[in-house]
């Protein structure tokens, strides 16, 4: 039996899978209901342990999901199975079919400026009836007001938020009350994957749930944020009574 929440190192994890998570997500979408998703990896999680504030900004998440393989290793550690991995790349390509599907409007936040356009023009060669409202770029002050009124008055459906952690949740947590509708999600380097800049693993390695080895051998620059993933289950192995 599976829980319908489960906790991995004090950060409650929504236990859907990815068709339920955007059923669920479609239903809200259409009751133009305000949505904040966090897609959690186990840096996520080891930074809402060290700092209360963005634990606190975890807190307020509508929904939150099992960005790496690592948060789903732990859930089976604790013997609270997660029902399965939802990364925000993969929910970030579902989300924009649907959005196609029912001619939703798309905002994108995030990346570098050239990273951001190759992203957008691969997005509509994908989609191409796509309605993306707008875009900008990432390297923004999250206390800049006049982006938000821009975007704000853009009315968009679905904002992918791609600024990396913390800062995407940041931004997210400080202005969503502006909006009167819009599903808000944190993405982290999506956008660098769909301008091709990041590639990534090819289907094999992911369903062997390998793909952190992937990342590593093609950014081998990660390697010491990548040490947070055994550290991450080694603390979880230790706390697990
Ligand atoms: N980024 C951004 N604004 C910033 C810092 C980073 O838009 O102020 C972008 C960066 O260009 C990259 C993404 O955020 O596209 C972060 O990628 P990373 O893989 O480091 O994020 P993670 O998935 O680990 O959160």
């Amino acid at each position: 039996m599976y829980l319908k929440t489960v906790h991995v190192q004090n950060v409650k994890f929504d236990n859907y899978s990815m068709e339920e998570f955007l059923q669920i997500f479609e239903e809200r979408l259409l009751n133009e209901e305000k949505t904040f998703v966090v897609t959690a990896n186990p840096e996520i999680v080891t930074k809402a342990n060290t700092d209360p504030v963005y634990r606190e900004t975890l807190n307020k998440a509508d929904f939150i999901t099992a960005d790496g393989i690592g948060v789903v290793i732990a859930s089976k550690i604790l013997k609270t199975p997660l029902k399965e991995r939802v990364s925000g790349f993969d929910l970030m390509g579902k989300l924009l079919h649907k959005a196609e599907q029912l001619n939703l409007k798309v905002y994108l936040l995030g990346a570098k400026d050239t990273t951001l356009e190759k992203a957008y023009k691969n997005i509509k060669a994908k989609h191409p009836k796509i309605n993306i409202v707008g875009r900008h770029h990432g390297y923004i002050d999250i206390e800049n007001e006049d982006l938000v009124t821009e975007i704000v008055d853009l009315k968009p459906d679905l904002i992918f938020v791609a600024l990396g952690f913390p800062k995407q949740e940041y931004w997210i947590t400080k202005h969503m009350h502006r909006f009167s509708k819009g599903l808000f999600i944190g993405l982290g380097g999506s956008f660098d994957v769909w301008a091709g800049e990041v590639k990534r693993a090819p289907e094999i390695w992911i369903k062997l749930n390998l793909e952190w080895l992937y990342r590593l051998i093609q950014e081998p620059r990660r390697f010491k944020r990548m040490l947070v993933l055994p550290k991450f289950l080694i603390k979880v192995l230790v706390n697990r009574k």
